[in-house]
């Protein structure tokens, strides 16, 4: 079996909850706080370890308080912190999200994931047969060092461009499986998608992302599933009929158990579909890391 190695942003998502938003310079009193472990790496991280793969994280704390509780929750969840650094003079990554009816606020500063070097990245003994995932809130010239040592050793890339985010040839050159929602595949491929939920038109945008045929292009649908071009030919995963409850982390399901399946020496298309049937599991729970599911749980769906 191989590993998943996964560099990307660890961040402390510190929720408020009051009856409605402050205006510009008023102070309102709020309902309650909670912190959830989150940053789109070690999201996808937890995933792949809770479905069984080895799962390393790459990636950096601030020597703070909330670095102690993530690497305290992230321990407990199976994922291998020995090349997660401790930084010292800089925060750990921090997402401040007030929510006040439905609506929410966001502001999110990365503090030490901005700071994950191509140095950070090239320490990990990648072997044929490994996955190497990341996404984009770490700086993008580390992603490319990463990428570049895992195809030398002859891993599989996996990148997930998200936050939605423009980047050169160079990087989606290194790119073996690109996994993006609706929003990022309309940057990349530079189209108005909103108002479609149209298969053949994201297969004809999937087809313009200047990626070239030979990578496998996954756009994720939320609850309509998954449209895959595999070797250019484009086929649609049905999403599960699920009652969704949060969606928050479904994507980083999705690619932290593609990569386990992966990792664990899967063919794309069964990986698709598991990763399809983890991320509808996902969505019936609260919140981001602790909604992934154990492989129990997704070979229960699967039965
Ligand atoms: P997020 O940013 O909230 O993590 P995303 O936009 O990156 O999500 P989505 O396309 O919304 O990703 O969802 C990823 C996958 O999760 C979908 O392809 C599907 O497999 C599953 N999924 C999402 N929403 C639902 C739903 N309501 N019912 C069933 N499956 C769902």
């Amino acid at each position: 079996m191989g590993r998943v190695f996964v560099a990307g942003s660890i961040n402390m998502d510190v929720v408020t909850t009051a009856d409605r938003h402050p205006k510009i310079g008023e102070t309102v009193a709020g309902q309650a706080v909670h912190y959830f472990p989150g940053g789109k790496g070690a999201n996808q991280a937890v995933a792949a370890a809770k479905l069984g793969a080895p799962s390393t994280l790459i990636g950096r704390l601030g020597a703070d308080a909330f670095g102690q509780q993530l690497r305290q929750f992230l321990t407990a969840q199976g994922v291998d912190l020995a090349l997660v650094k401790d930084t010292a003079d800089v925060h750990t990554g921090t997402a401040v999200i007030t929510i006040a009816d439905t609506d929410n606020t966001i502001v999110v500063v990365p503090g030490a994931n901005a700071l994950v070097s191509a140095g950070d990245v090239t320490a990990p003994v990648l072997a044929k047969g490994d996955v190497a995932v990341s996404q984009f809130e770490i700086p993008q010239a580390t992603i490319v060092a990463f990428f570049k040592r895992a195809r030398a050793a002859g891993a599989t890339t996996i990148l997930n461009p998200a936050p939605a985010t423009v980047c050169g040839h160079e990087l989606l050159d290194l790119v073996d499986i690109l996994v993006l929602n609706e929003t990022e595949l309309g940057l990349l491929a530079q189209t108005e998608l909103h108002d479609t939920d149209d298969p053949v038109r994201f297969t004809e945008a999937a087809r313009r992302l200047p990626t070239g045929l030979d990578k496998t292009i996954c756009v994720t649908l939320g609850k309509r599933g998954v449209l895959a071009l595999v070797g250019g030919e484009p086929s649609l995963i049905a999403g599960r009929t699920v009652k969704a409850v949060d969606t928050t982390g479904a994507g980083d399901c999705f690619v932290g158990a593609l990569a386990a399946q992966l990792a664990n020496g899967k063919a794309i298309r069964d990986a698709l579909e598991y990763a399809n049937a983890a991320a509808s599991i996902c969505v019936q729970r609260m919140g981001a890391a602790p909604s992934m599911p154990t492989a129990a749980e997704v070979a229960a769906v699967l039965r």
